[in-house]
């Protein structure tokens, strides 16, 4: 009971086809307004304790800093997290793929002969496809988180970073539980309603028995700190804490961009995270485990330390950046392309103007039509640069990562992204052409306003369709530059003799 991202078709495609459904995006624009709206007042309170000025940008450099700094000596950050926390008892892994993670996570779960596990809501997991993996080989993974169950009961995917059934409202869920809690578990009450209260109370009930019978949890990290091995998880309903304390192997499978060095450092991350991504001044459970402490908890720890692309991110120079990411959302809440489109439009787990460059980043650029769309999508509006809490200066990375697209397109036999980027570079081929002459550009002019209504006429063709369908084309002056400069020397004689 889970569903997958492969095989989504490139973004204009999906995302024409999220357009289309008007629920989706009053749903949307619901939640992602009420978020940034909670979000924005929680950003204003942060003060400078000095001058009383506000002290947000502050925090955010601070938290941009301590990324940066852990990512420019992760080799040796990674190692001396490795040091402590198998000096605290925890079995450290290192896997370069997906399927590499995914064999460790399966083979400790066969070892111990269990046949489902509980999961706190991780995006590493999902990114590489663990449920699926799982139950492979005979082994149901149960998500915990609320809105991450809604997602698996509705044989659905993540719409969103942190609410990942944004998509749904409240009568669709109750739906879903009705339906699908009966087939895995405990059923939902036959008086369910649509009430929230009433929902999570369901939720509660149904999860209870997975809890207590679970051997094996599963976790991502918010955090690793190499200076005491201690990993971090931030949530809102505590039942990532019941995952991580009450069955007796846990296995964490963390990204290596997770590090940090010290504890100090989480500091101001702990700080911008809760404000940026729910809108609260602090999360209501973070728990924070160090391998294995006698008789408390889980007695058996693994810790899988995945790259899975993040290398290859860590070389771009532009691109390395978006390794900082907290996965706090709050780009996704500000997006005007995401709040139309809403998250499953970008084919990944890591949807919005997030995902837009860090998937191109871990998968690489030239191989594949999809991720070579997501450059595209996005207006530049700078509204995620503006919201990221650790600065990561989305706008930038997408302008780099489209010339890297047209790059790797460009004469490699790679397939073209589609007839509106062919005719963009036949335009820009022509426009290289005319600037290059003052006689060709003269004898070009000339023709702007024939070339105009013609290119309208052209928009229509079905092969020009996608491009034109999406771009006004300006209306044809009435008079050339270089007319109005002869007519008016430059100017100087404006309005006479005309
Ligand atoms: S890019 Fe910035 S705003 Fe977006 S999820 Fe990551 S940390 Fe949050």
């Amino acid at each position: 009971m889970s569903g997958t991202f492969v095989g989504m078709p490139v973004f204009p495609t999906a995302a024409r086809e999220a357009l289309g459904n008007a629920q989706l995006r009053h749903n949307l624009a619901h939640a992602t307004g009420t978020i940034r709206g909670k979000r924005s007042r929680l950003v204003e309170e942060v003060t400078d304790s000095i001058t009383g000025d506000s002290g947000w940008e502050d925090l955010r450099l601070a938290g941009a800093g301590v990324k940066e700094a852990a990512l420019l000596g992760l080799e040796r950050e990674l190692l001396r997290l490795e040091e402590t926390l198998t000096a605290n008892g925890a079995t450290v892994h290192w896997a370069q793929d997906a399927a590499e993670a995914n064999r460790i996570v399966t083979g400790i779960a066969r070892r111990h002969g269990v046949d489902e596990v509980v999961k706190v809501k991780s995006m590493v997991t999902q990114e590489i496809g663990l449920n699926e993996a799982l139950a492979a080989e005979g082994i149901a993974a149960w998500e915990t988180d609320l809105a991450e169950l809604i997602v698996q009961l509705g044989d659905d995917l993540p719409s969103h970073i942190l609410v990942p059934a944004i998509h749904r409202n409240r009568a669709e869920v109750r739906e879903i539980f009705l339906r699908a809690m009966k087939e895995v578990g405990r059923p939902a009450p036959e008086d369910l309603t649509d009430e929230p209260a009433v929902l999570a109370a369901a939720a509660r009930e149904h999860l209870r028995e997975k809890f207590l019978r679970a051997k094996v949890g599963v976790s991502g990290a918010n955090f690793a700190v190499a200076e005491t091995g201690t990993l971090v998880v931030v949530e809102s309903e505590g039942n990532g804490r019941m995952c991580l304390t009450l069955p007796e192997v846990l296995v964490s499978v963390v990204g290596i961009e997770k590090v940090v060095s010290q504890w100090e450092d989480l500091d101001p991350l702990l700080r911008l995270l809760p404000r940026s991504s729910t809108g609260e001044r602090m999360n209501p459970y973070t728990s924070t485990w160090s391998g294995v402490t006698p008789g408390d908890g889980p007695q058996e720890v693994h810790v899988v330390l995945l790259d899975n692309g993040r290398t290859n991110a860590l070389a771009d120079r532009t691109g390395r950046q978006a390794l900082r990411c907290i996965r706090c959302s709050a780009c996704l809440n500000v997006c005007p392309v995401y709040e139309r489109t809403g998250g499953h439009a970008y084919g990944s787990v890591y949807p919005g103007p997030i995902g837009a460059i860090l998937n191109p980043l871990l998968k690489g650029i030239g191989t594949d039509e999809q991720v070579d769309s997501l450059p595209y999508a996005s207006s530049l509006c700078g509204a995620c640069f503006e919201a990221c809490p650790v600065r990561i200066d989305i706008p930038s990375v997408l302008v780099d990562q489209r010339a890297q697209v047209v790059d790797a397109r460009r004469g490699h036999g790679v397939k073209s992204l589609g007839s509106g980027h062919a005719a963009e570079a036949i335009a820009f081929k022509g426009a290289a052409v005319a600037l290059s002459d003052a006689r060709k550009l003269g004898f070009g002019e000339r023709f702007t306003r024939v070339g105009l209504g013609a290119a309208r006429r052209l928009g229509s063709l079905p092969v020009l369709s996608k491009w034109a369908g999406a771009r006004d084309l300006p209306p044809a002056p009435p008079e050339s530059f270089r007319s109005w400069w002869e007519r008016t020397d430059g100017g100087r004689s404006e309005g006479e003799g005309r």
